[in-house]
């Protein structure tokens, strides 16, 4: 791939936007300089779609906190400790960070002092396609060899490997995040080594910055390479032991026009058909509630109807388990080659419009029934008939069979 030293402004929308100008000439109007940096830089280097953008200077915090307030822009101290600023302008965010050095870095920790030098700045970056600049015309400061490693699809530590993961162990997850989305054949040998080499250290990481990378991960188009390789290296042991099959991961890539490289569902494809497992994964990764529940529902229902054998199967599957909960396990059963049953579910959950028992506790009250748990069994005797009348009976009917009900069990 060809890749310019410079990013060519016609074809950077977001670079010459008036929001982004805004930012660039608030941070500037000191005097000193200020870069577009990191992701962006990369991404546009690439063509490929930039949507945060992330700008450097050797500003103080609190001086570009004035500058931005100056220019008449929002400005938020986000990360003020750690040099950073946000600026937001008309709803879209910004961060303004100051250029730094690392003093100290243990591995989970580091402590940081602001420079004004740009190699320093860039020399603390991970990896050397993530280590780029480029000043506000386009033109791309490379201190590492970026662009060629870009261009190359080689994901190469900035400084030595080793060394690096020791300062920051979650680099090591990094690193494979990504060769995922921008490597191009074998990864780089001298990181690969470094990175199996220090696999132990990775149970020192916290879990919500292991599951951030994860997530990440999974995202790209061909996860499921690079989680083979990780595999195959011993990355994955420490952090997800519960991993148990990479086919089917590539099997959801492979309907990837309807997953759309959802990483929860990709997550769930590597992991067995076990609620418990997908729940103590869910807890370990601290996902959200939410997700830990999607994840617990579509490891494997444990009911009659599943998997579902008939269109009516399939609709109580999508009453009593949800919408998403049927299309997570259509795209599975998809994933794993069973594809009529998969598109079927997949297609029933597109249709499905939520459907609610017509009755209720107080119709049974209304009847004459006391207060007290015969209420409760006779709805649910009235929900199960309904169920097996496919939904269909409306409230009229319900009623009716509630009032049968009450009148059998009065006789
Ligand atoms: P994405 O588009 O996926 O967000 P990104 O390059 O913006 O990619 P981030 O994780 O948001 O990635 O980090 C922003 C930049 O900060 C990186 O490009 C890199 O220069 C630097 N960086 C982030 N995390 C680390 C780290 N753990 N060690 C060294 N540099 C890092
Ligand atoms: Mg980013």
């Amino acid at each position: 791939m060809a890749v310019s030293p410079a990013i060519d402004p016609s074809r950077a929308p977001w670079l010459t936007a008036s929001d982004t100008r805004a930012v660039l000439a608030a941070v500037m109007a000191g005097g000193k300089a200020a870069r577009l940096v990191g992701g962006c830089v990369r991404d546009a280097l690439i063509g490929r779609t930039v949507t945060d953008i992330d700008i450097a200077t050797p500003e103080s915090p609190p001086r570009v906190m004035e500058l931005l307030i100056a220019a008449g822009l929002k400005a938020v101290p986000t990360g003020i400790e750690h040099g950073t600023v946000t600026a937001v302008v008309r709803g879209k965010p910004f961060e303004v960070t100051t250029l730094r050095r690392d003093v100290m870095a243990d591995g989970r920790h580091a402590v940081v002092a602001f420079t004004d030098d740009w190699t320093e700045d860039a020399a603390r970056r991970d990896f050397t396609i993530n280590a780029l600049s480029a000043d506000p015309d386009g033109r791309v400061h490379d201190p590492f060899g970026g662009v060629a490693d870009l261009a190359a699809g080689r994901v190469r530590f900035v400084g030595e490997p080793q060394a690096r993961i020791r300062e920051d162990v979650l680099r090591i997850l990094r690193f494979f995040r990504f060769h995922a989305h921008y490597g191009q054949g074998a990864p780089d040998t001298a990181g690969l080594a470094a990175c199996r080499e220090l696999a132990p250290l990775l149970p020192r990481l916290s879990a919500e910055r292991v599951a951030a990378e994860l997530l990440r991960l999974l995202r790209a188009p061909d996860a499921a390479s690079t989680v083979r390789l990780m595999a195959d290296t011993g990355i994955l042991a420490p952090i997800l032991p519960e991993l148990t099959g990479i086919e089917r991961l590539r099997g959801l890539q492979d309907v990837d026009e309807l997953a759309a490289g959802d990483p929860l569902l990709r997550l769930l494809a590597l992991l067995p058909d076990d609620p418990g497992v997908a729940g103590t994964v869910a807890e370990r990764l601290r996902l959200s509630n939410a997700d830990r529940e999607r994840l617990v529902a579509a490891a494997g229902p444990p009911t009659a109807f599943w998997p579902a054998h008939s269109e009516r199967d399939l609709r109580r599957a999508l009453h009593r388990l949800g919408t998403q909960a049927v299309r997570d396990l259509g795209l599975l059963a998809l994933a794993r080659g069973d594809a009529a049953f998969g598109r079927q579910a997949v297609a029933a959950a597109q249709v499905w419009q939520p459907v609610a028992l017509p009755v209720k506790g107080q119709d049974a009250l209304d009847l004459g029934v006391p207060a007290g748990p015969r209420v409760g069994e006779l709805i649910g005797a009235v929900e199960r008939w309904w169920e097996d009348g496919d939904y269909r009976a409306d409230r009229a009917a319900c009623l009716a069979h509630l009032r049968s009900l009450v009148g059998k069990a009065a006789t």
